[in-house]
């Protein structure tokens, strides 16, 4: 629903392209930026393929869906997703980095330089990629919610993205979940809506304390446990979801304005089209600790697309700065060509 925030224009790379790019960095989070700006500073002339904006994601990924950052060091009063990320990205480009505005659709990685194929300019070579491209939201897989969510009838994977719409003013509102992103969800939304309630299949949240306390102590948010939605209900909009309880199998309609869906991620790694070794869950794997190198020599990977378990800014900021130094240094013992405009 309504407008999504992000993306850029596609730099003209034509006066600027190398023939051989030495880095290719795809994603736009904080890994992305990160290994963008260590190898803009090593002179590597990075290039980075933002992605394009969709329903689920957005360029400068899933920080861009997040209210306040209170967790990452140097910034002691919080600082917004969006803002966060404007200035990662302002940084890259202050040392050189060149950002294009579309995906990387398509990847031949069986030999160098690696061959990249974006969604509508022409392909770009690479000696050595680094991929950190995320994760996205995750659907309840119910018919209905997927026809609402695509028609703009009050279904969301992204509180801050439609919650301010005057669509969800001053309704009731259902967040589905019980991890962080739900609580995150519940909170930004009582901001607009009149009451917020919590559905989560069991009795105990997974979400860390202090989120989990700031949410119980909102007044304007109610849990209803053990209860699944089965169903959104609505012809062009939604008018409430059927529940089920878990345990009793009992079932009961309820209204809602809206339904927020809030019950994790999967990795971006579909495009990869098993170009580089993905775990059980799609992510990739890294064989060496503390290293980013993935299966295939000169690609590396970075972030949350690498991590289903801390997917934390920090983390993952620091696994992009691993990455470039990485691919900086793959790079001096494989021999980069220089960096030269053709
Ligand atoms: P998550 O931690 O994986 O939690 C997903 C929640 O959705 C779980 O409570 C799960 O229930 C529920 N769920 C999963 N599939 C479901 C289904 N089909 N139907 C109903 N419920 C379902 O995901 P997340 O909340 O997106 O968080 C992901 C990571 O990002 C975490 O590490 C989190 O700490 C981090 N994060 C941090 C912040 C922050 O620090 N401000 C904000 C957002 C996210 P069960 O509990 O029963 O499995």
């Amino acid at each position: 629903m309504g407008s999504i925030p992000g993306g850029s224009p596609s730099e003209d790379l034509s006066t600027t392209r190398p023939s051989v790019e030495s880095v290719v960095i795809i994603g736009s989070g904080p890994a992305a930026w990160t290994a963008a700006i260590y190898a803009a500073r090593a002179d590597l002339n990075p290039v980075v393929y933002e992605g394009e904006p969709s329903r689920e994601m957005i360029p400068g990924g899933q920080l861009m869906f997040t209210t306040d950052i209170e967790n990452f060091p140097g910034f002691p009063k919080a600082i917004g997703g969006q803002e966060f990320m404007a200035l990662m990205k302002e940084q890259a480009v202050r040392f050189g980095t060149r950002v294009v505005g579309e995906n990387i659709t398509k990847v031949d990685l069986t030999e160098r330089p690696f061959l990249l194929t974006p969604s509508y300019s022409q392909p770009v070579t690479a000696q050595t990629v680094i991929v950190a491209t995320g994760a996205r939201a995750i659907w309840l897989g119910l018919d209905n919610e997927e026809r609402l969510a695509q028609s703009g009838g009050g279904v969301s994977a992204c509180a801050v993205c439609d919650g301010a719409l005057p669509f969800f003013r001053d309704k009731v509102l259902v967040v589905v979940g019980g991890g962080d992103s739900a609580m995150e969800e519940a909170i930004y939304l009582t901001k607009f809506a009149r009451e917020v309630v919590i559905i989560h299949r069991r009795d105990a949240f997974r979400a860390s304390r202090v989120m989990v306390d700031r949410a119980l102590a909102n007044p304007k948010i109610r849990v209803e446990w053990n209860t699944e939605v089965v169903d959104v209900l609505g012809g062009d909009e939604i008018t409430g979801v059927r529940l089920r309880h878990t345990q009793t199998g009992d079932e009961r309609e309820m209204g809602a304005g809206g339904l927020f869906v809030a019950i994790g991620h999967t990795p971006n790694t579909a495009f990869l089209d098993g170009a580089v070794e993905l775990d059980a869950s799609g992510y990739i794997v890294t064989p060496t600790s503390w290293r980013t190198e993935t299966s295939v020599a000169g690609v590396f990977a970075a972030g949350d697309v690498i991590d289903p378990y801390y997917r934390q800014a920090i983390t993952s900021a620091g696994s992009g700065c691993m990455a470039a130094l990485e691919a900086e240094r793959w790079l001096a013992h494989h021999g980069d060509p220089a960096v030269t405009a053709s």
